[in-house]
């Protein structure tokens, strides 16, 4: 079931709101513009009542928050955690809409969400609430409205419960949702897709910049889904894995782990406890130690301005969402630390996601080198438009990023006759 993110923490809508209003000021946006871009277009706040195992019952609490939808169907993740709440949905859906904007695929910006500790739901517990949820948001997703689509706590077997509710409404679609299991028309290569974007923009940003994947120190906090498919694809480029972190351990070898072994490991173990071939060190260290790549893929929030002083990574690469907090941001800004920015650097999800949706509506299957060539095509342009703009505005990537996903999105809004 649900792996075991302990505590990840809210995305701080005010740092998503800052960043958004800093690219805004570069492009002088209107007030209009940016009232426009910053006000989510529907949210939707459902309760849902669950019958537990022991007769008990429980109400919570479920979201589902659609930002913006000027360039196609609103298409976001859902996440299962204690900490969901409006303001987390409302910053992660507006993440959203800058990263399909971003890499150019046609689709909006959404996030759902319920809060509830999946750690303590039995699996038919977590099915009850998955259709009771989709019974309360049923109108407003749909092929061609809103798709949703795995985040923290949630996974293939969620996503299939999702489907198979919406066709009882609706008929059989499942275009209406991705990251479902391959043989109920999940794409080849969803599963890995965020880790290998990570990976393959990591590589990018190397060769342009430096320091080259190969042989390149990498850290990596996080060792779900996203963390240790980036570990094992970076390894077979050449880098070396000298420390990998989750919620219960954290380890070090200077010498590089076996990727693989680790992501066995932790997939069997559902944990990095006990992994033999390392020395044990505590959490915020790992964040500290010296190398080349720094890859949060956990939580939000962990580089704040007390730690931004301490990192030693000449780059830090933003597959968690919002792992960097403003003020941090501006500290490595000024020691010279590089940040590729979570709208670039996790957006191969969503990519390989809308490659699911475009399988389902034509009702043909692409295979795993066509997936995996078109990922990195994407993936490649995007980052390469992301370096130019920030070298021509000499501003952060994470700046330029923004920069050129709002400009996409204020075109589709104008096009549509909306300003
Ligand atoms: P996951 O649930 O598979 O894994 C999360 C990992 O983080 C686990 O190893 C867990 O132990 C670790 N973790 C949790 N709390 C921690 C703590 N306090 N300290 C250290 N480690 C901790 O989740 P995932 O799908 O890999 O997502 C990770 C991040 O990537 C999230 O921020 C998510 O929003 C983002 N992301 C995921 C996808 C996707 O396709 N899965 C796409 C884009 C962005």
């Amino acid at each position: 079931m649900p792996a075991d993110v302990g505590a990840i923490q809210v995305k701080d809508l005010n740092t998503t709101h800052f960043q958004f209003q800093q690219a805004a000021d570069h492009l002088g946006l209107s007030e209009e513009l940016r009232a426009l871009l910053l006000t989510p277009y529907r949210e939707l706040t459902v309760q849902i009542p669950v019958k537990l195992d022991d007769g008990r019952l429980v109400v919570f609490n479920g979201y589902r928050i659609q930002h913006n939808g000027a360039r196609g169907p609103y298409k976001g993740g859902l996440r299962y955690h204690p900490e969901v709440d409006h303001d987390e949905v409302l910053s992660l859906a507006s993440l959203m809409t800058w990263k399909t904007a971003l890499v150019g695929i046609p689709m909006g910006g959404a996030k759902g969400g319920v809060s509830c500790n999946p750690r303590n739901m039995s699996v038919s517990e977590i099915q009850r609430l998955t259709r009771a949820f989709v019974s309360k948001i049923h109108l407003v997703i749909g092929p061609y409205r809103d798709i949703p689509a795995p985040d923290v706590n949630t996974n293939p077997q969620i996503m299939a419960w999702i489907m198979d509710e919406y066709g009882k409404l609706h008929g059989f679609n499942p275009g209406v949702v991705t990251g479902k299991p391959v043989s109920l028309g999940g794409s080849l290569g969803r599963n890995e897709a965020t880790g290998r974007g990570v990976a393959l923009v990591t590589a990018a940003y190397g060769k342009r910049k430096g320091p080259k994947v190969q042989d390149a120190r990498v850290v990596i906090q996080g060792f779900g889904n996203v963390g240790s498919h980036a570990a094992v694809i970076l390894e077979e480029m050449g880098a070396k894995i000298v420390a990998v972190g989750d919620i219960e351990a954290n380890i070090f070898n200077p010498n590089g782990f076996d990727a693989k072994k680790l992501a066995a490991y932790a997939l069997q173990n559902r944990s990095l406890k006990g992994f033999p071939d390392g020395e044990e060190i505590d959490p915020a260290t790992l964040l500290e130690l010296e190398c080349e790549y720094l890859i949060p893929a956990a939580l939000g929030g962990v580089i704040t301005k007390f730690n931004a002083d301490k990192i030693r990574a000449k780059v830090i690469v933003e597959a968690a969402n919002s792992p960097t907090t403003t003020n941090a941001d501006l500290v490595l800004e000024d020691r010279g630390i590089t940040v590729i920015p979570d709208i670039l650097a996790n957006a191969g999800g969503v990519t390989v996601s809308y490659f699911e949706w475009a399988q389902n509506i034509q009702q043909y299957k692409w295979d795993l080198n066509r997936v995996n060539t078109e990922l990195e095509n994407i993936l490649i342009a995007a980052f390469d438009k992301v370096l130019d703009c920030a070298e021509k505005e000499k501003s952060t990537l994470r700046v330029a990023a923004y920069l050129l996903a709002i400009q996409e999105v204020s075109e589709a809004l104008t096009l549509r006759g909306v300003l």
